[in-house]
């Protein structure tokens, strides 16, 4: 029986999973003649744009609800290389390590924030990155609200102005009314360029720096991080501040496993896969999501984000079965790119085009925030294989609602 293996159940691998399934349905093969097989380390669906939120408790949805009626095996598993010649993929699991071979395979195993050799922020240092990171923030920022106030409790670093930083900014506050941390709070982000948000067009930038000045968020501009401890953290104007929490939220890189397949990769680290997401300089590999990169209007390449890894997977997961049964496969077009930055309790910041020029701020943009992160990225979750088959279909949704101030 062939074996398409997809590696990654995040917004890339469970929509590729649930693609492949839904178009193994297509072509009339059932379930037990073409495996599909989807390897994650953890047994979740991590709604991963969330994890920086007050409330986390719906950004893990177990996999079995989601495969299971479809018919898609799912395995929990470290993997740690794949083999492109013998079309292996090596696994470790609590029963020691594995080989697993494909007839087809999927990569779909997201992106990591990177980690610079700062000292102390491996030992030191907290980030949202994945739930069970978030989760880990979450319990120590519950803990400091039961202590009693002293230097640097009510203080939270954040370290790096892009879009994590800031969406972790500014929910901060709602995140330390929750865990009860009370006395004199500061929080503090910080960034080596001269302005935050410096991705953003002029126009919508400084709606970033009037949500930060109304919540209260400091920032520290043309500074890096030197060090970090348990109590401190200094910043590279010398100024040390007295903190127990310090997030770090310095840029994602793709996965590390894929870093040493033979194939050429972008300056994140991303392979290049054609509009079918098929691997460029390998056979029989498709990728998706933050691991891979293509161009999806002629012009601009995929950037690491949900917006993308959706899609990407989808028509990944059609493409692998299409070929795998010599039919035609289909390409992924995109002609619309837009942010929605949450900026907590003060709203959110909507852009639209590459260049990310304003389109809506405040109450209006955060309504559409909430209905993306609530709603639109959301699979199914009636556990009927009808509606999760069709939710699958190789198709790009509209671009979200959009409201105006
Ligand atoms: C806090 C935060 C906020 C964000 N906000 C936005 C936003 O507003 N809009 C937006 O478009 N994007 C946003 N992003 C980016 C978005 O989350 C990613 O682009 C998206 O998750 C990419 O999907 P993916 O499937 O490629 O990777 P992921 O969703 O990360 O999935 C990768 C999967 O692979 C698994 N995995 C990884 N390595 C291994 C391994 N070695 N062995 C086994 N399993 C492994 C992981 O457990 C995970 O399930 C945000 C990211 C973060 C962290």
């Amino acid at each position: 029986m062939p074996r398409i293996i997809v590696l990654g159940a995040g917004f890339a691998g469970l929509w590729a999973a649930l693609g492949a399934a839904r178009k193994r349905d297509e072509v009339g093969a059932p379930a037990a003649d073409v495996e599909i097989l989807v390897i994650d380390r953890n047994p979740y669906h991590n709604i991963r744009v969330r994890n920086y939120e007050v409330d986390i408790s719906e950004a893990a949805i177990p996999l079995a609800g989601l495969l299971d009626p479809v018919g898609i095996r799912h395995r929990v598993a470290e993997v740690r290389a794949v083999d492109p010649v013998k079309q292996q993929v090596s696994v470790t699991t609590k029963g020691g390590s594995e080989i697993v071979g494909y007839d087809r395979l999927v990569l779909a195993l997201g992106s990591e924030l990177a980690h610079p050799a700062i000292p102390g922020l491996a030992a030191s240092g907290f980030d949202v990155d994945t739930y069970a990171a978030a989760v880990r923030l979450d319990e120590h920022l519950a803990g400091l609200g039961k202590q009693v106030d002293a230097e640097g409790v009510a203080t939270v670093v954040i370290v790096g102005g892009g879009f994590t930083g800031i969406e972790v900014a500014t929910e901060m506050p709602g995140k330390l009314d929750k865990a009860g941390v009370s006395g004199k709070r500061r929080i503090i982000l910080v960034d080596p360029n001269s302005v935050v948000g410096a991705t953003f067009g002029e126009n919508a930038r400084p709606v970033v720096s009037e949500a930060l000045t109304a919540l209260g968020v400091e920032t520290r501009l043309h500074a890096r991080v030197t060090a970090i401890d348990a109590g401190t953290v200094t910043l590279s104007s010398g100024e040390i501040i007295p903190t127990r929490t310090v997030v770090w939220c310095g840029g994602m890189r793709a996965s590390p496993v894929v870093q040493t397949l033979p194939v050429e990769r972008d300056r994140l680290g991303c392979l290049h896969v054609d509009r079918f997401m098929r691997l460029t300089g390998a056979t029989n590999i498709f990728a998706a999501g933050d691991v891979a990169s293509c161009v999806v209007d002629g012009e601009h390449a995929t950037v690491m984000s949900c917006q993308f890894a959706r899609p990407m997977g989808r028509f990944a997961g059609n493409n692998v079965v299409a070929d795998l049964f010599g039919q035609p496969m289909l390409p992924l077009d995109i002609d619309w790119y837009v942010t929605v930055l949450d900026l907590g309790s003060w709203g959110a910041l909507h852009t639209v085009g590459w260049d990310r020029q304003l389109h809506a701020s405040g109450a209006a943009a955060k309504a559409t925030k909430q209905i993306i992160n609530r709603e639109r990225i959301y699979p199914p979750r009636t556990g009927a294989r009808a509606d999760l088959l069709a939710a699958a279909a190789p198709t790009v949704q509209k671009p979200p609602p959009t409201g105006r101030r």
